[in-house]
């Protein structure tokens, strides 16, 4: 039984093709999201379809979730937040915590043994703690975004970014640029203040193990920096920026299984 999760994110549309009954992921494409989300949701659809030699009719049921659902055609909508709690639960079922950030918000949820949300909090009111902050500084530096871990190296001397917006932190990064600042400084400090702002988000509740997921997870250098400002070890599940495609996937396999 065939069914398909559509993430359709504030920064780019993920899709999973999953035979449901084992478990097998058939496909996976994602693709940034450009301004109308449906189509191009449809289009990578497809595009997923094609990889995994399979036709429109294979599918028994599509689920769509992330901010841009609506936008998409599916059989039915279920909210991100469940959506990447089961898929959390599926490739890490151990984890108590959920840090997830993405494009443009980050959330942090508590689930149960079952895999069960508990709690849950998210910011999508500031970029400073959302990959667009990350984003930003990569166009500032004249850099694609994955390769800010590359470029920062593991390095130690995070330069301190005191901006509470992401607005103001960009004037205070060109001012750093401008003083001289090595550019693996500022990426350290920027992924540092990503951290800070989720962090704070947490208030210092959390429940071990910690999965972090979302396309920021793929960043070299996140992990550590979360580690840091959590003071809490995290583990990254596989394929982190499809965590929410996969919750989807097996959502709908969930509302078809006999
Ligand atoms: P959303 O679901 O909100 O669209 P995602 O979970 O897909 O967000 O994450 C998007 C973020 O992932 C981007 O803002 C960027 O910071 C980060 N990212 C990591 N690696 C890449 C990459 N190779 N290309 C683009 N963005 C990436």
């Amino acid at each position: 039984m065939i069914c398909a999760g559509i993430d359709a994110g504030s920064r780019a549309i993920k899709v999973v093709l999953l035979d449901g009954a084992s478990g097998e992921v058939l496909s996976r494409v994602s693709a940034d999201q450009g301004c109308q989300p449906g189509p191009q949701a449809q289009e990578l659809f497809e595009q997923a379809l094609a990889q995994g030699g399979l036709a429109r009719r294979d599918v028994r049921r599509v689920v769509a979730t992330g901010y841009a659902r609506a936008a998409v055609q599916a059989d039915t909508t279920v909210t991100e937040i469940t959506c990447h709690a089961i898929g959390v639960h599926r490739t890490l079922p151990a984890a108590r915590t959920v840090v997830e950030i993405g494009g443009q918000d980050s959330k942090l949820l508590r689930l149960d043994h079952d895999g069960r949300v508990r709690d849950f909090a998210m910011n999508d009111r500031c970029a400073a703690g959302t990959g667009r902050f990350l984003e930003m500084v990569a166009a500032r530096l004249g850099k694609p975004v994955g390769e800010l871990g590359r470029i920062a190296n593991g390095n130690r001397c995070p330069a301190a970014i005191s901006s509470m917006c992401a607005v103001f932190a960009e004037t205070e990064i060109i001012g750093l640029l401008a003083s001289g600042r090595p550019q693996a400084d500022i990426i350290a400090g920027v992924q540092a203040a990503v951290a800070a702002r989720v962090a704070a988000m947490a208030g210092g509740k959390i429940v071990q193990p910690v999965a972090f997921t979302g396309g920021v997870a793929q960043v070299d250098g996140m992990a550590q920096a979360l580690e840091q400002a959590l003071g809490q070890a995290v583990i990254i599940p596989d394929n982190p920026q499809y965590t929410g495609a996969l919750g989807a996937a097996l959502a709908a396999f969930r509302q078809i299984a006999p």
